[in-house]
């Protein structure tokens, strides 16, 4: 305690976990050991709830918003609903604590047929429309915007996701951001395979609207041969080299994902190198399965944690150079050197029918906390023995 009716704290700020320093960097470099006033306590509270807010968008793209989720409901609304359901949607989002997580699926396609899809589909390409929108499509768009301003009016901030199969494809894309001024959200978060951004003219006018805009691509492998294969795309490699490029020149941030599949696992450690030529520090994600995944496509290209633990062991000194942080990877089959690096997430449980859960998982304190545990085709194709609870 401090005189003249002051309260002062005494503040000492360790790192708990060897090798951690790097998540309390902001911390240590930022603040300092000794006493603080309230004002400081309050603004370091601030700052801890932003960088937690942070770390959570970091995380991944489902992991990411299910793990904000957890304690922000992410309010979803979809952009091709009819006028009357449209607004009903949007009447029944309300803001958490004046904060947003607003995922808007945007009718589009995607060019590509990544191997390992939800939306998995053998047959000729689907023809991609970037400019024909429907006029209810269009008139949802106005009344969202004039919606988000008024959230932004009343002091909640928000996040925006777009979403569905590419959303740089949709023709709602455009009518919806070239109207969306900036201070009205603080982010507009956009997974896509990148390939629109391969044409520098559409990277600019993206970079040119000014937007707080984050997009995430995904390096599917270190080579053309890898890459399109995976991809299911010919000259998918070249176009996400160029996007990147393309995004760097225009000033669009770009975080770069790599997801492990059987047929991309034994690339890994030239991947990362690739990745690091580009200039990213991938997130590494595990493909996982699960129930919305058609059972064929999870037994093509299911990995087996302990190959992928193994792989990482003898990367060791690369992996720590190299990659941002683990996605979808239990904590307990991760080498212990690299369990600072994991960011599980959280998706809810998932729908596998009860008592699919390994019984190890059902006594483990990271349990629908950190960690959802094995998917059930992953412990049909493997079986649960190498999971554990983590000490
Ligand atoms: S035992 Fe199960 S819940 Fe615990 S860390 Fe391992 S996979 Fe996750």
């Amino acid at each position: 305690m401090g005189g003249g009716g002051k309260r002062t704290w005494q503040v000492r700020i360790t790192p708990r976990i060897p090798g951690e320093p790097g998540f309390l960097r902001w911390a240590l470099e930022g603040a300092r050991c000794g006493t603080w006033t309230d004002e400081e306590i309050l603004a370091a509270e601030r700052h801890l709830a932003d960088l937690l807010l942070a770390l959570a968008f970091r995380t991944g793209m489902e992991g990411q918003w299910q793990q904000e989720g957890a304690r922000l409901p992410v309010r979803s609304i979809d952009l091709e609903d009819g006028e009357k359901a449209f607004r009903r949607g949007l009447d029944a989002v309300q803001p958490t604590d004046g904060r947003l997580l607003l995922e808007i699926r945007m009718p589009s396609q995607c060019e590509q047929e990544c191997i390992f899809c939800v939306g998995n589909r053998d047959g000729p390409p689907v023809p991609v429309n970037r400019t024909d929108a429907k006029p209810g499509g269009l008139a949802n768009c106005r009344v969202l915007l004039s919606w988000l301003a008024g959230m932004h009016r009343s002091g909640t901030k928000t996040r925006m996701m777009l979403t569905s199969s590419d959303p740089l494809n949709s023709p709602l894309l455009e009518p919806l951001l070239k109207d969306l001024a900036a201070p009205v959200v603080e982010e507009v978060f956009i997974a896509t395979t990148g390939i629109r951004m391969a044409d520098a003219r559409d990277a600019r006018w993206l970079g040119g609207l000014g937007l707080p805009i984050r997009l995430l691509m995904t390096l599917h492998g270190p080579t053309e041969e890898i890459h399109d294969f995976v991809a299911r795309r010919s000259g998918a490699f070249r176009e996400v080299v160029a996007a990147l490029g393309n995004c760097r020149e225009a000033g669009i941030p770009v975080e770069l994902n790599h997801v492990v599949v059987r047929e991309n696992l034994e690339h890994l450690p030239e991947t990362l190198r690739t990745a690091a030529r580009l200039g990213f520090r991938p997130w590494v994600s595990m493909f996982l399965g699960g129930d919305a995944i058609p059972e064929a496509v999870s037994r093509r290209n299911l990995v087996p944690f302990t190959a992928f633990g193994k792989l990482l062991e003898a990367h060791r000194d690369l992996v720590l150079e190299t990659v941002q942080d683990f996605k979808h990877v239990p904590e307990c089959v991760l080498p212990g050197w690299a369990r600072h690096m994991g960011t599980y997430g959280y998706f809810g449980r998932r729908r596998d029918p009860p008592g699919s859960t390994p019984g190890a998982c059902r006594d483990c304190p990271r349990f629908e906390t950190t960690c959802m545990g094995p998917t059930k085709s992953y412990v049909d194709a493997f079986g649960s023995a190498e999971f554990h609870p983590p000490a």
